[in-house]
């Protein structure tokens, strides 16, 4: 998972073309999202606490910024590559179109097993990222936030790196802070609310009764959780959850809540990442991460890297809708293999952008210097959700175009209208 080499963003602006051309779409518009508009690699001196220096390698990208400021969060995680990089920031594009905020896209990474370090070595890591992207960064032009291996205290820590380069405070450079530290209520499980909101959308076209409705989610981070924990209270059967160490299978279903808390207890360093596997925890079948995509359940949630369903198990997944709460998890070269054995493919862009809807409530508190209550965010969050999910459902029955094509169609067709407000070919110079 996540190694891909270039493959992930090549393919990441080759399905741009495809369903842009199939849209409609002004070919300047998109030559404009064929090429980030600018990258910053660097390198992260990192003082270890054997007194030696270490080097990490950071990236952060900034996509496009058509409709606003670049927004996206920043990964921690050995298999960090640029191309993976510009391949989030490119898919936040199309997310913070879709769901109509008014962000471009952008996103961050670091190279490194954060696993391997003590505490002191993540907080000076966090603080050498922010002082190697401080000019790169900031509230109105480039937003990051957490992404894998990534959360609200080191957001803190980056956060504060930057008000101290910057000598100002600036909550708005970062979202996910800690709520102390002008975080929102609701960000934590926002990118599990919106997906369950999502899954329930769709629940309703389709008809489908939670408690007959068996569910597989891979990955049991602050995605992975929130939204098997949600879709547990409405009556669903989570049947099968996995972390990086491996995966368990219970037929009768598990208590999303206990297995959390035994997670939580068993984690070694706790605070900042959860170490227990959920494998040691509850009666079950053990299962491995493949195994967990190949189950024969009602709904999929790939929650954890990118690329966990391409070309090597596509033809072997029996389950009818699969819901992506991670960014990529299905290689773009199989998205017509999976439309053409009809299973339905809740794309990445709508379902997991209740991270990215409730950072921008975060935003803009921060510049109200005004706090929302959680009912607010919940309510606000919903609205965007259904309104998102009600124009891709439109276009899907109007045009026949799979979920993921209607989102991209929906996403593109947006940034097209403000990169056309500066005029593009056909106004300057009218068609030929
Ligand atoms: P996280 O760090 O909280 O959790 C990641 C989870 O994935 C952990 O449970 C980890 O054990 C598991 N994992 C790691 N490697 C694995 C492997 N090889 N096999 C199975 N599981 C593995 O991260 P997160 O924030 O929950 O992010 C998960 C996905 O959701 C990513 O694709 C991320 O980009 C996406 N996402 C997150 C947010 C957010 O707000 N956190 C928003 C949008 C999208």
């Amino acid at each position: 998972m996540g190694n891909h080499g270039n493959d992930v963003f090549e393919d990441a602006v080759a399905r741009v073309e495809r369903i842009g051309r199939e849209a409609g779409v002004d070919e300047a518009v998109i030559a404009a999202l064929r090429q980030p508009e600018a990258t910053l690699t660097a390198s992260l001196p990192v003082r270890m606490d054997d007194g030696s220096t270490r080097y990490f390698i950071g990236h952060r990208c900034r996509y496009n910024d058509a409709r606003g400021p670049a927004k996206g969060g920043i990964r921690f995680h050995p298999q960090v590559t640029l191309a993976e990089v510009q391949a989030l920031a490119l898919w936040m594009t199309i997310k913070c179109a879709v769901v109509g905020i008014p962000y471009g896209g952008g996103k961050g990474g670091v190279t490194v097993d954060p696993k391997q370090l003590s505490r002191l070595e993540i907080e000076r890591l966090s603080r050498a990222y922010m002082r190697a992207m401080a000019d790169f960064v900031g509230p109105d032009t480039d937003i990051p936030a957490p992404d894998v291996y990534t959360n609200a205290r080191i957001m803190g820590w980056m956060a504060d790196e930057y008000e101290t380069i910057k000598r100002v405070k600036a909550p708005g450079v970062i979202t996910g802070k800690p709520i102390s530290r002008g975080g929102s209520l609701g960000r934590d499980e926002a990118t599990g609310r919106g997906a369950f909101l999502t899954i329930q959308e769709l629940a309703r076209k389709r008809g489908l009764v939670p408690a007959e409705t068996t569910v597989a989610v891979q990955g049991f981070g602050n995605a992975g959780y929130h939204v098997a924990r949600l879709l547990q209270e409405e009556g669903y059967k989570i049947v099968a959850l996995s972390d990086s160490k491996g995966a368990v299978y219970s037929k009768d279903g598990f208590d999303v809540e206990s297995l959390f808390k035994n997670k939580q207890e068993t984690r070694k360093l706790q605070g900042v990442y959860c170490e227990g596997s959920v494998c040691e925890l509850v009666p079950h079948e053990q299962i491995t991460n493949e195994e967990l995509l190949e189950l024969e359940v009602d709904l999929l949630i790939p929650a954890a890297l990118e690329g966990v369903i391409d070309a090597g198990n596509a033809e072997r997944i029996r389950a009818p809708i699969i819901a992506e709460v991670a960014n990529g998890p299905i290689a773009a070269g199989v998205d017509g293999l999976l439309h053409e054995r009809g299973i339905t493919v809740v794309p990445d862009v709508l379902t997991n952008a209740g991270g990215v809807i409730v950072s921008y409530f975060e935003w803009v508190q921060n510049r109200q210097g005004y706090a929302w209550t959680l009912d607010e965010v919940r309510s606000r969050l919903k609205d965007l959700i259904s309104s998102a999910f009600g124009e891709i459902w439109s276009i899907h029955e109007k045009e026949g175009a799979p979920l993921r094509s209607a989102a991209y169609t929906v996403a593109l067709r947006r940034i097209a209208e403000a990169i056309e407000t500066h005029g593009t070919r056909a106004f300057f110079v009218g068609d030929s």
